[in-house]
Order: C-alpha cells, then sequence, then structure tokens
C-alpha cells in the first residue's frame, strides 16, 4: 500500500497517497529541485493515485517541487526518510487526528527553539529562515511542547478536548 503524506498547498493542509514513492524514485533517477518542468512532472505522477483539479495544478506543482526540496534535505542530512506509516493512536490510524500545530510565519521569528526541541521532524526550517509544519502527522498525539516554549506564540494547535472524540477502541 502507498504511503501517506500530508502537505501544503497554497496555505490548505492536503493528503495524498503515493507521494513518498514518487520522491523515492525521482532521488534514485538523481533528480534534482529546481530542474524545469520538474513540479509540472510530480503532479502528474501523483495524479495517478490522488484527484488533483487541473485548475489547482501550478499550485500543486509548486508545492510538489518544495516538498520535494524539503525530502531532499532530509534523505541528504541523514535524517529518518518517511517510508512507513504513521501507526494508530487509540486504535484510529494516526492520519485520522487532526493534531498537529499551525505555525503562524509572520509571528514567527526564526529562532529556532522549537527545532531543537522536536526529535520528530514534524517541523522544518523554510527558505527565509522561519520555520513550517514540514510532516504534519509526525506530530506526537496530545504533545505541545513547541507552542509552550515559542516565545511568539507562534504555534498553534486545535483545543485539547478534541482529543476526547477519540476513544479507545
Ligand atoms: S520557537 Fe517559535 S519563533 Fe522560534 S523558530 Fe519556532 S515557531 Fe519560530
Ligand atoms: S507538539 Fe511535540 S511532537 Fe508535535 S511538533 Fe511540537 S514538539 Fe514536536
Amino acid at each position: 500500500m502507498s504511503g501517506y503524506r500530508q502537505i501544503w498547498v497554497d496555505g490548505n493542509p492536503v493528503g495524498l497517497r503515493g507521494l513518498d514513492e514518487v520522491f523515492a524514485a525521482l532521488h534514485t533517477a538523481g533528480r534534482r529541485p529546481g530542474e524545469a518542468g520538474l513540479g509540472v512532472e510530480i503532479v502528474a505522477q501523483v495524479r495517478r493515485e490522488n484527484y488533483i483539479p487541473g485548475s489547482a495544478r501550478e499550485l500543486f506543482a509548486a508545492a510538489f517541487e518544495r516538498e520535494y526540496a524539503a525530502y531532499l534535505a532530509q534523505m541528504e542530512s541523514g535524517g529518518p526518510a518517511r517510508s512507513r506509516g504513521y501507526g494508530t493512536w487509540r486504535g484510529y490510524p494516526r492520519e485520522a487526528i487532526p493534531w498537529f500545530p499551525t505555525v503562524n510565519e509572520d509571528a514567527c521569528n526564526g529562532c529556532g527553539v522549537c527545532l531543537k526541541l522536536c526529535s520528530t521532524h514534524c517541523l522544518a526550517p523554510t527558505e527565509n529562515g522561519k520555520v513550517r509544519v514540514g510532516d504534519p502527522f509526525a506530530c506526537v498525539v496530545g504533545c505541545s511542547s513547541c507552542a509552550n516554549i515559542c516565545r511568539p506564540k507562534a504555534i498553534t494547535f486545535p483545543p485539547r478536548s478534541m482529543l476526547e472524540a477519540y476513544r479507545q477502541k
């Protein structure tokens, strides 16, 4: 079964199947971010398993190029590539639990404290020295340590009471 990854497209979270497999094949083929037409090529491949509206093709292409660059950076830094599922929480697939941070890039001052704190690779640096959510479901359900430590309060979470809806199966 294909892996699942959530990415941000034009400010909105979008869950996609098979993206890691596409990235792995590109990596094996030595493809580099910034190559002309790479984003559009990824769109064509991801469409085999996911619905991508034609009108949003350019937005997805840009998001895929950014994600692929982050994927390569993680691979080349020796970080763990996410080649397995996210597991379960209280018996529910992790991807069914909408618990992950949201980073307000305007409020983020780029101090990097959250990146040092979190070992799950949920958070990632941006090209302009801020922080973004790179792998939402890598976040540990119920943890909000990065939000607590962020001085400008750039990181927020859903209300913790939301988790009460997920009773042990
Ligand atoms: S701790 Fe807050 S301000 Fe510092 S990098 Fe993380 S999100 Fe940005
Ligand atoms: S809440 Fe915890 S696990 Fe999730 S991103 Fe922040 S520090 Fe990492």
